[in-house]
């Protein structure tokens, strides 16, 4: 398969290479690929610059958003939550229409300090925003409520825990399924919640989320929804 990943942080870098790894296809989508290259600082978050992290992975290439999209079959959205319409909306929709689309970026607003808020929230949500901008994207949240290391090596935290996907659309839900088991998730842990309004549970599991990771001090945990008993 052919991926692409929109978005160079840590996350969009965790699943590029992990795709990588089991032999699809990659490149990843940035803004502006010559940018990206010349960065030499670690971000805000202390995240090393892209191109140190690309000579790790010479078999990833780096893209503009458009770019990126065209040449894929399935488009991963790992952007900022207020870059992720932006970010879509560079890539085109002739890139990305009838795509199916991973969504795992969460809308947290850090414009009024910690903790960050989300926006939007209660009564939408980020994923249902990109399934109303791209009514013919078939898009799927899913790995938003967990570190990214653990998205694609779950067995990081012993146990049962869980995943969970909401979209519109079966045969994409059914896609999105078949990636998280070539992860490692369990099919039996992995939850549809439901269509892509259901991404608003998963989103605003992440006030919670972040308090966890403060109390805890560090992120190998997840959430593990005991009594679920099957994956449907
Ligand atoms: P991030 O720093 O949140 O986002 C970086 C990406 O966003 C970059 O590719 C950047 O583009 C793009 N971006 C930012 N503003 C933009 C704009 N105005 N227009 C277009 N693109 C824009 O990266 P991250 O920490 O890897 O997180 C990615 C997403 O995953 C976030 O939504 C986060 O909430 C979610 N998430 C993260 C984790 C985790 O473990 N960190 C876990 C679950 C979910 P350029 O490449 O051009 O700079």
């Amino acid at each position: 398969m052919r991926y692409a990943i929109l978005g160079t942080g840590m996350v969009g870098r965790t699943i590029a290479a992990k795709l990588a790894a089991l032999g699809h296809e990659v490149v990843i989508g940035t803004r502006d690929p010559q940018t990206t290259l010349a960065r030499t600082e670690a971000d805000a978050m202390g995240t090393p610059p892209f191109a140190r992290w690309q000579q790790d992975h010479p078999g990833i290439a780096l893209a503009t958003f458009a770019d990126a999209a065209a040449r894929a079959d399935i488009v991963v959205n790992a952007t900022s939550g207020a870059g992720a319409l932006p970010a879509l909306e560079a890539a085109g929709a002739d890139n990305l229409n009838g795509k199916v689309l991973l969504d795992i970026a969460n809308p947290l607003d850090f414009s009024r300090g910690m903790p960050p808020v989300l926006d939007p929230v209660n009564t939408d949500s980020l994923g249902e925003e990109i399934q109303r901008v791209f009514p013919d994207l078939r898009v799927v949240k899913t790995l938003n409520t967990m570190n990214c290391l653990l998205m694609v090596d779950p067995a990081r935290v012993p146990g049962e825990h869980n995943v969970f996907v909401s979209g519109n659309d079966t045969d994409a839900k059914k896609a999105a399924t078949e990636l998280l088991v070539s992860f490692g998730w369990p099919e039996k842990d992995i939850i549809d919640l439901g269509d892509i309004t259901t991404a608003r549970g998963t989103e605003m599991l992440l006030p919670i989320w972040l308090r966890l990771w403060g109390a805890l001090g560090h992120a190998d945990f997840n959430f593990h929804i005991a009594g679920a008993r099957t994956g449907s």
